[in-house]
């Protein structure tokens, strides 16, 4: 999937002119693309004059609540809204709230997205939901000023882990000098998203690491929800560890499970190039990137972690050595 074509970012920009009040959601569990796209699309379109919101039905993670518009997020959808779009959001189950029943346009970056959207702007090259954002903005008619600047260069930064992954090209670089031309701080939103982390997260991934497995180009630990209680640590993700996972030396791919309260275990796969986990994914109900993907799968986590690491181990074994 390639950048939208005209016709389809002309027929946004009419959508959205027509809009009087938007409301804009992302994925359940949101990532720093999701809220900062989020947070960029609803304050563009206040500059324009209309009624918009961000939702997240959970609020936002805390080490985001430093973005421009934070305090304005919603936990439920507006009465009277009459589009929502949504970003970084590849099918419409993973939408954080329910009910969607108004026209929808879709924004976003994964080659598995479903195209479920009336509209859809979806580019599969961009590096996150935010770069895309950056380059439909003057044919989407959105302003971007300080603070939507801020919330791309948000996106940018996390989607890339810091301009680390492949997708981070010339264009990406340029779109991050611009957005600071336009007065993004990059060093304070690094600093905010990436390198700051809270004590009991690093207490968390202690108990993860203690466990940590490495055989055959394969990575990988769990997380459990004893070792969440016992760190004291208040999400219920992996607090980013897998992206230390994925910087094992000789490791082609990482993965990690995380148990969940309802029973269920959440699975992330991170590899190096050469090999495609959002394919592995999607035999789980899951989907994402060739290099990020993620899936929610029912099951208690021994379970899911022989299934998951057989799967892994297959494809690694198919797609044969480095
Ligand atoms: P994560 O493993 O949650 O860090 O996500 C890595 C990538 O996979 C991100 O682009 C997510 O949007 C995507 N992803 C994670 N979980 C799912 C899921 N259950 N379904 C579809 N995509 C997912
Ligand atoms: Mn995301
Ligand atoms: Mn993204």
């Amino acid at each position: 999937m390639a950048a939208p074509a005209k016709a389809e970012v002309g027929k946004a920009r009419r959508r959205l002119a027509a809009a009087h009040h938007a409301a804009v959601v992302s994925h359940e569990r949101p990532d720093g693309d999701a809220v900062g796209s989020a947070l960029a699309t609803a304050l563009s379109l206040r500059l324009t004059g209309k009624q918009a919101e961000a939702v997240f039905p959970d609020g936002l993670p805390a080490r985001y609540r430093f973005l421009p518009g934070a305090a304005t997020v919603r936990r439920d959808l507006p009465a009277g809204i009459d589009l929502i779009i949504t970003v970084d959001c590849s099918t419409l189950d993973r939408l954080g709230p329910a009910g969607v029943a108004v026209p929808v346009v879709n924004i976003d970056h994964h080659p598995t997205n479903t195209l479920f959207g009336q509209i859809n702007l979806v580019d599969a090259q961009a590096s996150a939901t935010a770069e895309l954002l950056y380059n439909l903005a003057p044919g989407l008619g959105l302003p971007i000023d300080v603070d939507v600047a801020t919330n791309l260069l948000a996106g940018i930064v996390t989607d890339t882990i810091g301009f680390r992954t492949a997708s981070t090209t010339p264009r990406v670089l340029q779109a991050a000098a611009d957005l600071m031309t336009r007065g993004a701080a990059l060093s304070d939103v690094y600093e905010r998203t990436l390198n700051q982390h809270s004590l009991s997260a690093l207490r968390y991934w202690s108990h993860g690491l203690g466990r940590l497995e490495c055989e055959g180009g394969l990575v990988w630990c769990s997380l459990t929800l004893e070792d969440r209680r016992a760190a004291q640590y208040g999400g219920n993700d992996d607090a980013d560890l897998i992206n230390l996972l994925g910087t094992v030396d000789g490791a082609r791919v990482a993965l990690i499970l995380v148990e969940q309260a309802d029973g269920r275990t959440k699975v992330s796969w991170r590899c190096r190039e050469g090999f495609n986990v959002a394919r592995l994914a999607e035999q789980f109900g899951g989907g994402g990137h060739d290099l990020a993907a993620g899936a929610m799968i029912s099951g208690e986590r021994a379970q899911v972690e022989l299934t998951v690491l057989s799967a892994t181990r297959a494809t690694l074994e198919a797609v044969g050595p480095a």
